[in-house]
């Protein structure tokens, strides 16, 4: 079995950004599949991460010199590490996470492509561009980007690589040095990827891993940096915010969903029910994009059912180091135990298990079968509750406004997909929809993928988002400099004052009519 060898994992611990590692609290990390124990890691604490934003802060304005060309070939040689490691990554994930093999390589694919596109157009994102100045000829503006210093990330377990050291390639592309927590149950996945990194050139002192407890870890990173990005909990989130607020610093949060699906007449039920296992049960449903509601309409809410339900019960659930099987397992007793109150509550209340509805310790100590009920309705704890599970609701609906409008019906807004028959009426759908994110003819990877477009919630789910230009630009500060062109704005002598004043308003009046660059290139028109 490719569980990672223990030498290995003892080597990516002493990578962890902790003073003195002897005499630590350690935490054990099992493998998830088994319960076995992996490996152990010393826990750091508030002095650790004061000490790795010390070192950070000391490093970051060599680093910020450097040219975004040169930081750029940093991360190309990165992205190649990744691929040539991509079996021991995937085995590192499945090890910690306890996912399916086909989870591990959609994770770590995704973390290549977001790391080939960020060194791709890095360069391009942080050129600095003129705008016009003040006044036509007189003034001369550019707006330059200036990383924001050191940038704390707090990152959670579903996905600890991507949600990690992948929301932190774009911050150090930008100039920036990183202090990073990973979840205290993943924390290996990040210190491999931070091992490549060193190996692919970025200097040890710009980036730091310190593994720790959320309120001890988490909370002084927060006191610490710069800008934070944080990916987890809408509860952890809003005290994150607050935290934020009163430091005045930015703050960017992915945050949890209750994600919809439509499927209106004409959709070609047979393959929405193949793919609607992907949507709903990728990751065994412990992943913020999945799909937890799914609204179809009436005329074919029968038909859908019985298909999806005949596609569940065909799922292969297990613990394989190899793509054979479909599903993995819950991460931790709690992720179960969520999942089963989630159910037990339903049931009790009316809704009715179509299939699932169990947990499988003949698998494994963290197993549960993909479950889908009907019968949701708003005093069960899942109908608006996230459940981050393999369980999934589905209602009939008469209309698909009816759909949108319960779909729209939600604290949360992170993503949905769309199932209409013609791509033009998917996408017609997809407008009405208050969500970031919008899958149409899938469930989340094609938008997730989709490296150029911003990933990120509405509402309960977040602030700011990933990916795109906004996912690099937030981990900047805009500067403008303005210079005139004369000597100053004073009086000329050949000019009295009043004479200098009219001839001011003239010249506003001109603005917007010289040519005059330019807002920073996007991409091409639809
Ligand atoms: P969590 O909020 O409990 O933990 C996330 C991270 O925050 C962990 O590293 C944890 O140690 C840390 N943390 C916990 N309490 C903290 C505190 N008081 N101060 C500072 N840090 C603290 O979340 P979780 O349960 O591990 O993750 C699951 C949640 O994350 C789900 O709700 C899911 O939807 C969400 N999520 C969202 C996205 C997204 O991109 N929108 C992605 C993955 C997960």
């Amino acid at each position: 079995m490719p569980v990672p060898q223990r030498q290995t994992l003892d080597r990516l611990r002493d990578l962890a950004a902790l003073g003195d590692p002897a005499g630590r609290p350690q935490r054990r990390i099992d493998e998830v599949f088994t319960g076995d124990p992996l490996a152990e890691i010393p826990m750091g604490d508030a002095e650790d991460v004061t000490a790795a934003f010390a070192e950070a802060r000391a490093a970051q304005g060599r680093w910020a010199e450097t040219s975004p060309r040169e930081r750029a070939a940093v991360f190309e040689r990165y992205r190649t590490l990744i691929l040539d490691n991509r079996d021991f990554l995937m085995d590192l994930l499945q090890a910690e996470t306890g996912k399916s093999r086909a989870a591990a390589n959609e994770e770590v694919l995704g973390l290549a492509l977001a790391t080939q596109y960020y060194a791709r157009v890095a360069s391009g994102l942080l050129r600095p561009y003129r705008v016009p100045g003040l006044f036509p000829i007189l003034v001369h503006t550019v707006v330059y980007h200036q990383p924001k210093g050191v940038v704390g990330f707090i990152s959670p377990w579903n996905y600890p690589m991507i949600l990690s050291i992948g929301d932190a390639v774009p911050a150090l592309l930008a100039g920036n040095a990183a202090v990073i927590k990973p979840d205290s149950r993943t924390p290996f996945s990040l210190l491999a990827n931070a091992e490549l990194l060193y190996r692919a050139g970025l200097p040890r002192d710009v980036l730091a891993v310190v593994p720790g407890e959320g309120t001890v870890v988490g909370a002084e990173i927060a006191g610490n940096c710069d800008y934070l990005m944080f990916t987890g909990s809408t509860a952890t989130g809003r005290l994150l915010a607050e935290q934020c607020a009163r430091r005045l610093i930015g703050f960017s949060a992915e945050l949890g969903g209750k994600n919809p699906m439509i499927v209106a007449a004409g959709a070609d039920l047979d393959t929405v029910a193949r793919a609607a296992l992907r949507a709903c049960f990728g990751n065994a449903g412990q992943l913020c994009l999945s799909m937890e509601r799914i609204y179809v309409e009436a005329a074919v809410a029968q038909e859908f059912t019985e298909k999806f339900v005949a596609a569940t019960e065909s799922m292969t659930v297990g613990g394989a180091y190899d793509f054979t099987v479909a599903m993995g397992s819950m991460i931790s007793a709690d992720q179960l135990e969520r999942v089963a109150k989630h159910v037990a509550d339903a049931k009790s209340k009316g809704a009715k298990v179509l299939t699932g509805g169990n947990p499988r310790p003949d698998l494994g100590p963290l197993f549960y079968e993909p479950t889908v009920l009907t019968g949701v309705t708003d005093e069960m704890e899942c109908a608006r509750q996230e459940t981050f599970g393999p369980l999934v609701a589905i209602y009939p609906v008469d209309t698909v406004d009816e759909a949108v409008a319960r779909a729209n019906d939600s604290e949360y807004g992170l993503n949905a997909s769309v199932w209409a028959g013609s791509k033009a009426r998917g996408r017609q759908i997809a407008r009405r929809l208050r969500t970031g994110t919008v899958n149409v003819d899938e469930g989340y990877v094609p938008a997730f993928g989709s490296m150029g477009a911003p990933m990120g919630g509405m509402r309960d789910s977040g602030l700011g988002r990933r990916n795109g230009v906004e996912g690099l630009l937030k981990y900047t500060e805009p500067q403008a400099v303005a210079t005139t062109r004369f000597k100053n704005l004073d009086t000329p002598p050949f000019l009295t004052d009043g004479q200098w004043q009219r001839l001011m308003i003239q010249l506003a009046g001109l603005v917007g009519l010289l040519p005059g660059r330019d807002v920073p290139p996007r991409t091409r028109r639809l």
